[in-house]
């Protein structure tokens, strides 16, 4: 037995929530797979200082909430599912969840974001949770006065290591190049802060430890000399992945896996199938504009679920 909704949203972050309360408001009484990580990324960061309407910034955790309080109003259901398999192949489409649900559906749409990327070097998976991590604001709290390790220049690394000084006596930051790519104004933040150290034009090749971590073997990009930097915290902050395995070789995407919109819309490939925010956005990857593609996804469902009865 499989259950019917008219709009079926995977995915519960900015994207998610927003088409969420725009195809609730519109009547079309959708349903959400919230996901392995209910809220999205932004429940793995402290303050948001850049969403619109929060003058004195807000917690991301904290704001999800909202977003989902706000949508829930109108009308949107949340379910804590994960789908693993999709048939979009024929209408009504077919989704299933990992507790073996099975949902039919009108229109999708597909909002599951991008999950955090790592290395791939040994020593990094076997050590995780054990002093290797992706999560500043969900495991800081063990580092107190330990010195520790963030890979990245972006504005991920930035932000955790920022973060991180709460914690640590010291924070190494390593980057494969001599610039960053984060904002002008974490950049100049993290310059000023003592406990952050940059190390320049450096990689990691691999995580030491065999309870927990012990240190970090750098490795220069240019001279190629290695030295091992002792640590006790090993945080990847290298980017995010998006989350569309699932959809391979039913939805058009990118090499590396972002999914295609036929832009200015939010339309994929196959016709009832719409995509929003950090999945199908290698460009701006934020939460304003996640938020403003799920909005044009509900709106870009709506007007095709109508074309659909005019026919
Ligand atoms: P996400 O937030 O990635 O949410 C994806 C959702 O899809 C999750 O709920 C997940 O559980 C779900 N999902 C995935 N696969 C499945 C599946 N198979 N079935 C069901 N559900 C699934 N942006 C800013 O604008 N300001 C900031 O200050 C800021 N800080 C950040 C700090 C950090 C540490 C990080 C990592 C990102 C930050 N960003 C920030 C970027 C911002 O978080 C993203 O741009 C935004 O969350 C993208 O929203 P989204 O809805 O596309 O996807
Ligand atoms: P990102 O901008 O893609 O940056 C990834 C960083 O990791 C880059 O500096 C990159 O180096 C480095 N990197 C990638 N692969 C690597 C590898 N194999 N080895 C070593 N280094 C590697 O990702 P992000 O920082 O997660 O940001 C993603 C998006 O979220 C961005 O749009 C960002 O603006 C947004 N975000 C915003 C905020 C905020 O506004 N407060 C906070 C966090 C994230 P190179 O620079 O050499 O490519």
């Amino acid at each position: 037995m499989s259950t019917h909704h008219r709009i079926f949203i995977i995915g519960s972050g900015p994207a998610g929530y927003t088409a969420g309360l725009y195809a609730a408001r519109a009547g079309l009484e959708p349903h959400m797979a919230a996901g392995l990580q209910p809220g999205g990324q932004l429940t793995t960061t402290t303050e948001v200082e850049n969403y619109p309407g929060f003058p004195d910034g807000v917690m991301g955790p904290e704001m999800m909430e909202l977003f989902q309080k706000q949508a829930e109003r109108f009308g949107l259901t949340v379910a804590y599912d994960i789908i693993e398999k999709v048939d979009f192949s024929a209408r009504p489409f077919r989704l299933w969840t990992d507790g073996g649900d099975e949902f039919t559906a009108d229109a999708v749409i597909v909002s599951t974001g991008a999950t955090a990327r790592y290395l791939g070097i040994p020593g990094e998976q076997e050590l995780l949770g054990r002093g290797v991590s992706a999560c500043a604001t969900c495991d800081g709290f063990f580092f107190r006065d330990r010195e520790i390790v963030v890979v990245g220049g972006g504005d991920t690394a930035i932000e955790e290591a920022t973060f991180l000084t709460r914690f640590a006596s010291k924070v190494y930051v390593v980057h494969r190049r001599d610039t960053l790519r984060a904002s002008k104004v974490m950049q100049e933040r993290a310059f000023k802060n003592e406990k952050i150290e940059f190390v320049w034009d450096t990689h990691i090749t691999e995580v030491h430890g065999t309870d927990s971590v012990t240190g970090v073997t750098l490795k220069h990009a240019k001279t190629g000399d290695a030295r091992l930097l002792p640590v006790t915290g090993y945080f990847s902050a290298i980017g995010h992945k998006p989350n569309t395995d699932i959809f391979r070789g039913q939805l058009q995407m990118n090499d590396v896996g972002y999914l295609e919109v036929k832009s200015p819309s939010t339309h994929t490939n196959v016709e009832g199938v719409f995509a929003a925010g950090d999945v199908a956005d290698p460009n701006y990857r934020q939460a304003v504009t996640a938020a403003g593609m799920g909005c044009a996804a509900a709106i870009d469902a709506e007007r095709w679920l109508e074309a659909q009865e005019e026919v």
